[in-house]
């Protein structure tokens, strides 16, 4: 079967709308996605742009809507599956939206700025030296704010949503805007957020505590973390979301999956919701495999498991 992928914007084109105004950061072409997850699996990506600041996200983004060029964003890539024939379009990489401080603080709490680039675990290194409590569950946990926001990341009884107050958005349509944590449909690694959306900052209120309890709960809770999932391997974390009442892991892994394997892809020994890239792994396969665990679990247990990794992306023949 011919082959029917093409871009929908070369160097040229994006050269000639992005000219007329001001757009710095790093944009390269025909970039292959498998550098930018940590899944290292995917096809190139169209474009792959890195906007330094808001104003030029706010450009890219306008010239985008005008001429009709879809687009995805991406942070840490740590949650990702990029299919093989890669992204038609563009990929918006909010890496360089590093910047993040105390913006307040008062008696028992301080309130921190953080943009979306900011890796998370800079966030949980923070609140552990200074003893601020509220994200400890999420140590271990790789990924930028914003990636951790749009999924409502979470481990232990955490989830960031806890400790979010307000989001700075931008939308081709709406321009910039800020809504409280309790508008943005946060919910068990889901949001409302709309995939037109690119999430800029962050403020987050954190409250202070003793500190040696603090850094007790976080060692605490790595420690586990590292007993019991391969964070040493090659993986996007969990494949699938714990259903109602019980853990995805669990269920996989007494349907008798782990180390169930297709192409270079394995189903985790250790933690049977992690699937592992085993060397050169196809997205192809990463999918087929989630079919057979799918498969397998509902045949013996009539549970239906869905996605935790966002799928992105197109099939090698379109
Ligand atoms: C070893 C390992 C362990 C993990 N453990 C956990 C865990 O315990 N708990 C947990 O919840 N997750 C876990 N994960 C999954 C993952 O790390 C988290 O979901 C993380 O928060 C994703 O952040 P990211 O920046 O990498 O997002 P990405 O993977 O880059 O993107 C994920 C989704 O968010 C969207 N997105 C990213 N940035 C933005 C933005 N600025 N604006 C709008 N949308 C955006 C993307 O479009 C995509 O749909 C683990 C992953 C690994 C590899």
């Amino acid at each position: 079967m011919a082959n029917k992928k093409q871009s929908i914007v070369d160097e040229r084109l994006w050269r000639k709308i992005i000219s007329p105004r001001e757009a710095r950061g790093e944009v390269k072409f025909m970039e292959p996605m498998r550098s930018h997850t940590y899944l290292q699996i995917g096809g190139t990506a169209d474009v792959f742009a890195c906007p330094q600041d808001t104003v030029s996200l706010e450009n890219i983004l306008a010239a985008l809507n005008e001429e009709r060029i879809p687009f995805v964003t991406v942070g840490g890539g740590t949650n990702i599956l990029v299919k093989d024939g890669g992204v038609y379009g563009v990929v918006i990489s909010l890496k360089n939206f590093r910047c993040g401080d105390i913006a307040k603080e008062e008696k028992d709490m301080v309130m921190f700025f953080a943009e979306s680039g900011v890796p998370l675990q800079k966030l949980v290194s923070f609140s552990k030296e200074h003893g601020y409590s509220g994200i400890e569950g999420l140590v271990g946990i790789p990924g930028f704010v914003g990636g951790a926001i749009a999924g409502n990341a979470g481990a232990f009884g955490y989830s960031i949503k806890d400790s979010l107050v307000s989001v700075k958005m931008i939308n081709p349509d709406k321009g910039i805007y800020e809504m409280s944590a309790s508008e943005l449909g946060l919910e068990y690694r889901a949001s409302k957020i709309p995939e037109d959306t690119v999430i800029l900052s962050a403020n987050m209120r954190l409250r202070k505590d003793v500190k040696e309890d603090v850094v007790k709960r976080i060692d605490s809770f790595l420690k586990q973390k590292r007993e019991t999932q391969p964070l040493l391997e090659i993986s996007a974390g969990c494949v699938f979301k714990n259903p109602e009442g019980t853990s995805a892991g669990r269920l996989i892994d007494e349907a008798g999956c782990k180390g169930m394997r297709i192409g270079d892809v394995e189903v985790s020994r250790v933690h049977a919701n992690f699937f592992i890239n085993k060397g050169d792994a196809k997205a192809s396969d990463f999918l087929k495999l989630m079919d057979e665990v799918k498969k397998k679990v509902m045949d013996m247990f009539g549970v239906e498991l869905e996605p935790e990794i966002r799928i992105m992306g197109r099939n090698v023949n379109g």
